[in-house]
């Protein structure tokens, strides 16, 4: 009989092992296919792999041939238990002729093991790692020879290697299937608290745009269907892909219409993939092979975008989202024949870090609300979303990202607050809400062109801007004009610095939408937070205290003259006013006023038409700006307190950071103290001063602002209609004696005690 067995060969045939993996579909397949192959090839009636599990400290049977299948994945040893359990503590073959007879024969009830009297145990070792044991069994009596041992333990030696791999995988599978068990327990809370970055309240369905996986899961249902048993035909495929494709281009148009200054091509990348026969072309290849047309698409996109994720260049790698979202489009297409909209309307997405062009998108593609899990807010992220009326919250909580897709969310910004599933109390709340809240024409139709105290001062109300599409709210509420233009808007959302032709048109639109009023357009205001990803800039530890503002434009002053010149020649005609940001010296006002007039000059001499002298100011933002108010109010044509910054750098507390935003208090008494300095220094020399940060639209600091003196305000054009009615009941007398007697109180409990504000906690 022994003449029979063929080990030899198998112990040398490469070609053998590579079979072993075509045959293969899955792990416990391939173990099986071992099995097979060596008890062929030692012509045993039986063969088996146990796999030694770490963990539990156990022997498992995954694999065999000859013995009740039922016990593959049941059958546990010890080390020691049994013969096989033997060969493995002992760490040498076990070859037992008469096997129930053997001293160490366990018998398994009910494997029936006791008919085959030879077993032979060679252990699977890698290196001094115990991978398992490999057994082979027959009826026959001494049936093993010392030959068949060498050849059993070569085998063993020549496949342990892949077995070990085998079982790591399998591991491995089984913690992410453990994993994604506890994920799927895990007790989802029905509200995370987060901050609200923007205003509003939305309720829809979420969207986790993750990675990859979860891409996977997003298309496993789309509109409703299952990816799966979306059946369709080539001839759908051709139509879901006409659609997209006429829908992309209204988008675009629309967007570049409406949001032409911060961006434009926005969905360039996404037309240009659709148009590339080499993207539809793979679909298409695989369509004509017979698979489903959903199918096909989820397939490519995930190609492309594992393509694209692994990308070393930045650039590429932010591409991938755009493949997700051509493949949500497609699918959407695919899913609902007829569909006009397949655009993220009626969904809340949830995902990681954003860009800020991914938040003008996200708006142009009607997404409802937007979750942002860790990444902390930035000052434009915020301020981009408010402008484009998105309701945005920022959550600390990942499980945020483990919410199913689909599941039914609600949003209330101003709380801060993401219900899940909300309940029946909460959507009537909710829809209390909206019905109490006024439309835009209504309040519009309450606005008064000119606004006045109770008392009959006369205030100014200017609106702050950063994207063009907000001037038409400005004109409907009234706005005497524009009292802040965040110029940086194009230059953070752009991916290259807008030429200075560009930013001509954007300076010229806002200039030409006011009609006469003034406007004031800021120079670039970037650093701190606000990063420009196409140009190098030295990020270090504090952003806030390095070369933000005026800092960088004087740095890098070609930047700063193409900007000049586009806002002097837009300005032609026009009651321009040029303000520098975060101005900390003197010097600094008066070197970037120099670069003003020369701009004026280059221009004159140039004979290209352009506004001769416009108003030129600073903005009031540190404390060094501050303390030399005096001179600046008599070197500048005019002052402009931004109080955002401000009340960061006054009280040493980061504006962007939530573990201390409650020590950011616009009424801290060295707030107030700065600001009734700052509005007198402005009095003595008769020069014209604003307040333009957010303090100017809380109704809690109007009384203050108003009783030491200031009479314009420039705010969130939304702001305006509610602004300009608690003005109405205001009475200067009144607010000058509470303005002086905020000042005379050293405590900020006893300021608040004043305003009546009551802390929930202080920490
Ligand atoms: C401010 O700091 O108050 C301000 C208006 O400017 P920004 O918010 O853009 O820094
Ligand atoms: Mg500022």
């Amino acid at each position: 009989m022994a003449f029979r067995k063929n080990n030899v060969d198998l112990i040398c045939s490469i070609g053998e092992l590579a079979g072993m993996f075509e045959r293969t579909s899955s792990l416990p397949d391939f173990l099986g296919t071992v099995v097979s192959v060596v008890a062929y090839h030692m012509n045993a009636a039986v063969c088996s792999i146990y796999l030694w599990d770490d963990e539990a400290g156990e022997l498992v049977l995954r694999a065999n041939q000859g013995l009740n299948a039922e016990y593959i994945g049941k059958l546990r040893l010890k080390s020691g238990q049994g013969l096989v359990g033997m060969a493995l503590k002992q760490l040498r073959p076990i070859n037992a002729g008469a096997a129930a007879s053997s001293p160490g024969f366990a018998a398994i009830p009910g494997l029936d093991e006791e008919r085959f009297q030879s077993l032979l145990a060679v252990p699977i070792l890698r290196g001094l790692n115990r991978v398992g044991v490999l057994v082979v069994q027959d009826p026959q009596q001494d049936y093993f020879s010392e030959h068949d041992i060498k050849a059993l333990q070569a085998i063993g030696a020549q496949l342990a290697t892949t077995i070990e791999n085998a079982k790591l995988l399998m591991n491995l599978y089984r913690e992410v299937e453990q994993e994604e068990k506890e994920r799927k327990a895990a007790k989802m809370p029905s509200l995370f608290k987060g901050a609200g970055v923007s205003n509003g309240r939305a309720l829809g369905k979420a969207n986790v745009l993750g990675g990859l996986d979860a891409f996977l899961q997003l298309t496993q249902e789309v509109g409703g269907a299952r990816v799966s048993e979306q059946n369709g035909e080539a001839q759908d495929f051709e139509h879901a892909l006409t659609r997209s494709l006429a829908q992309l281009e209204t988008l675009q148009n629309d967007f570049d219409e409406h949001h032409g200054d911060v961006a434009s091509l926005i969905f360039s990348a996404q037309l240009l993939m659709l148009k590339d026969s080499q993207f539809s072309g793979a679909m298409r290849n695989r369509i004509e092979t017979g698979m489903r047309p959903a199918e096909a698409v989820v397939q490519v996109v995930n190609e492309y975008i594992q393509v694209f994720s692994r990308s070393k260049n930045p650039r590429l790698q932010e591409k991938a989202q755009d493949v997700k979202d051509l493949g949500h489009r497609i699918l959407l297409n695919l899913g609902h024949g007829e569909t006009e909209q397949a655009d993220y309307e009626g969904e809340i997405l949830i995902t990681g870090e954003l860009l800020p062009s991914d938040i003008v998108k996200f708006s142009a593609e009607r997404a409802s609300g937007l979750v942002m899990v860790g990444g902390g807010s930035s000052s434009h992220v915020s301020i981009l979303a408010r402008s484009l009326d998105l309701p945005m919250i920022v959550l600390n909580d990942d499980r945020a990202l483990n919410i199913q897709q689909g599941t039914r969310l609600l949003m209330d910004v101003d709380h801060g607050n993401l219900f899940v599933e909300p309940d029946e109390e909460l959507l009537a709340k909710h829809r209390e809400v909206l019905e109490a809240e006024k439309s835009a024409a209504e309040l519009a139709a309450a606005v008064r062109p000119c606004t006045e105290t109770g008392s009959g001062e006369r205030v100014v109300l200017l609106a702050n801007i950063n994207l063009l599409s907000e001037l038409r709210l400005a004109q409907r509420f009234k706005a005497e004009g524009i009292g802040l233009y965040r110029s940086e808007f194009p230059f953070i959302v752009r991916s290259e610095f807008p030429s200075e032709e560009e930013q001509y048109r954007i300076y010229r639109t806002v200039i030409e939408r006011m009609e006469g009023h003034p406007v004031t357009l800021r120079t670039l205001d970037v650093g701190g937070d606000k990063m420009l990803s196409y140009f190098p800039m030295v990020s270090k530890e504090n952003p806030f205290l390095g070369l933000r503002a005026i800092r960088f434009t004087l740095r890098h002053r070609d930047i700063f003259e193409d900007q000049l010149r586009a806002m002097l020649r837009a300005g032609v005609g026009a009651d321009l006013r040029i303000m520098f940001p975060m101005i900390s010296s003197l010097d600094d006002y008066q070197l970037a006023a120099q670069v003003v007039h020369d701009c004026c000059e280059d221009l004159a001499r140039r004979g290209v038409l352009h506004h001769p002298n416009p108003m030129i100011g600073a903005m009031v933002e540190t404390p060094s700006a501050v303390e030399i108010a005096p001179e600046l109010s008599h070197e500048a044509d005019f002052l402009c307190v931004g109080t955002n910054d401000l009340v960061q750098y006054v009280l040493a507390v980061d504006r962007t950071n939530e573990s201390v935003s409650h020590m950011y208090l616009p009424y801290h008494p060295s707030v107030l103290r700065s600001l009734r300095r700052i509005v007198e220094a402005a009095n003595q020399f008769q020069t014209p001063l604003s307040i333009c940060g957010q303090m100017a639209s809380d109704e809690r600091m109007l009384p203050f602002l108003l009783g030491i003196g200031v009479r314009t305000l420039s705010m969130d054009t939304r702001m305006i209609p509610k602004i300009q009615a608690a003005l109405a009941t205001l009475h200067i007398d009144e607010a000058r004696t509470l303005a002086a007697e905020m000042l005379a109180r050293p405590r900020i409990v006893d300021i608040e005690e004043l305003l009546g504000i009551r802390k929930e906690a202080n920490a």
